[in-house]
């Protein structure tokens, strides 16, 4: 907003300056003080005690705390989360099956009343030097803060079967924990290339006893591991897939490219997640070997004053895990800058 007002006036300005009819000196000294009043409030820019980009459940969460604690709060969100595929959204206490995008507008009216700002850009770029986070929007104005929270998220590795978009977060799916309850007693599908699918395969029987692992044109299986298959009577099926067919959502047959076809109403994948942005990298975060970033017991990062959340950091990937996380790191955050804020008495010296 200031940017746009100041660039109003630098044009105005220099449109008066170049005119053939010269404005009064007493119109062109005004406009040249609005101009100078602009642009010297640009430079003292405010700090904010925390900016959070990402505001999914565990930004909002982190933002509802810091919110409740009067800090000065900033959210920037570019409104793609996660599981915006799914339908509903469970196993969370008291909103198990809710709308996921009900859910988060929710959260963002609620922050209202705490003066949480919410802006809805990218944060581009963020550097960090002397206790100070600078960061960029992707418009190119700059914002400070104390402190950062990082709460990009993940996206899902899917795999490549034509078919799979009208049908994944509906009948398709990657966690059981979020998803297997509504998948119970279904035939269903676990896709896994190569041997990636045994564990996962095997864990489904926890929700039907009809579960087959389709391996999609790959056969390393071993014989051990057909035999592990066999004896938790999970059935496997080498060949490849052509496409996935199904109606509103929900899967019904898997069409083979041999030409047959398997009858199925659930299918659960694992392919592995890759962050979602790169603020990470660009602040030097220490990432695991499955790119998320390492954390410490209250959401602390290696770097000072910056804190990761949700599932971006290394924990379990699910919208109460996330939310808790945020409120975590908002706690830890308001602790440290109480003891920033803090006057403390001048030092006794020893010899008085
Ligand atoms: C299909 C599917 C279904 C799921 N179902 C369930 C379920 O039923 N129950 C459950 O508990 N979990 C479920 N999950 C997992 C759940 O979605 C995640 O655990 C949860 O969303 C993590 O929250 P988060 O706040 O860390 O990240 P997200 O919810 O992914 O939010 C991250 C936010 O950051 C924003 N963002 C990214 N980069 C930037 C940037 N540079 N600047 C500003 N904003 C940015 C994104 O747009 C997004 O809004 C599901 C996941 C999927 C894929």
């Amino acid at each position: 907003m200031q940017c746009g007002v100041t660039h109003f006036y630098q044009t105005f300005y220099l449109l008066f300056r170049k005119s053939r009819k010269k404005p009064s000196r007493f119109i062109e000294a005004i406009l040249f003080w609005l101009t100078y009043v602009y642009i010297s409030s640009e430079m003292k820019q405010t700090m904010y005690d925390v900016i959070i980009a990402g505001g999914g459940p565990a930004g909002l969460n982190a933002a509802m705390i810091l919110g409740r604690s009067r800090r000065k709060v900033i959210v920037f969100d570019t409104g793609q989360p996660r599981n915006r595929w799914a339908k509903s959204m469970n196993g969370f206490l008291s909103s198990d099956g809710a709308d996921p995008r009900e859910f988060i507008e929710k959260g963002r009216q609620e922050l209202l009343k705490y003066g949480v700002e919410i802006i809805d850009k990218k944060v581009d770029t963020v550097t960090y030097s002397k206790g100070k986070f600078v960061v960029n929007d992707d418009e190119g104005k700059v914002y400070n803060s104390k402190k950062f929270i990082l709460a990009t998220g993940l996206k899902d590795n899917l795999p490549e079967v034509e078919g799979l978009e009208e049908l994944y977060g509906k009948s398709i799916h990657h966690c059981p924990y979020c998803d297997g309850w509504e998948s119970r007693d279904k035939a269903i599908a676990v896709y896994g290339q190569n041997r990636r699918g045994i564990g996962q395969a095997l864990a489904m029987k926890n929700w039907s006893e009809d579960v087959t692992l389709f391996t999609d044109g790959t056969d390393k299986l071993t014989i051990k591991d057909k035999e592990l298959l066999k004896l938790n009577e999970v059935k496997y099926e080498t060949a490849a897939i052509a496409r996935l067919e199904g109606e509103d959502g929900m899967l019904q047959r898997i069409v083979l490219k041999n030409g047959e076809v398997r009858e199925q109403q659930a299918m659960f994948f694992s392919l592995g997640t890759k962050q979602q942005s790169d603020l990470g990298e660009q602040l030097g975060c220490d990432f695991t070997s499955k790119g998320v970033i390492k954390t410490r017991r209250l959401q602390q990062s290696n770097l000072p004053g910056l804190f990761v959340v949700g599932d971006a950091a290394r924990d379990m990937q699910m919208v109460i895990v996330a939310a808790a996380e945020g409120a975590k790191a908002g706690v830890a955050i308001n602790m440290e800058l109480q003891q920033e804020d803090r006057v403390k008495p001048p030092q006794l010296s020893h010899k008085a």
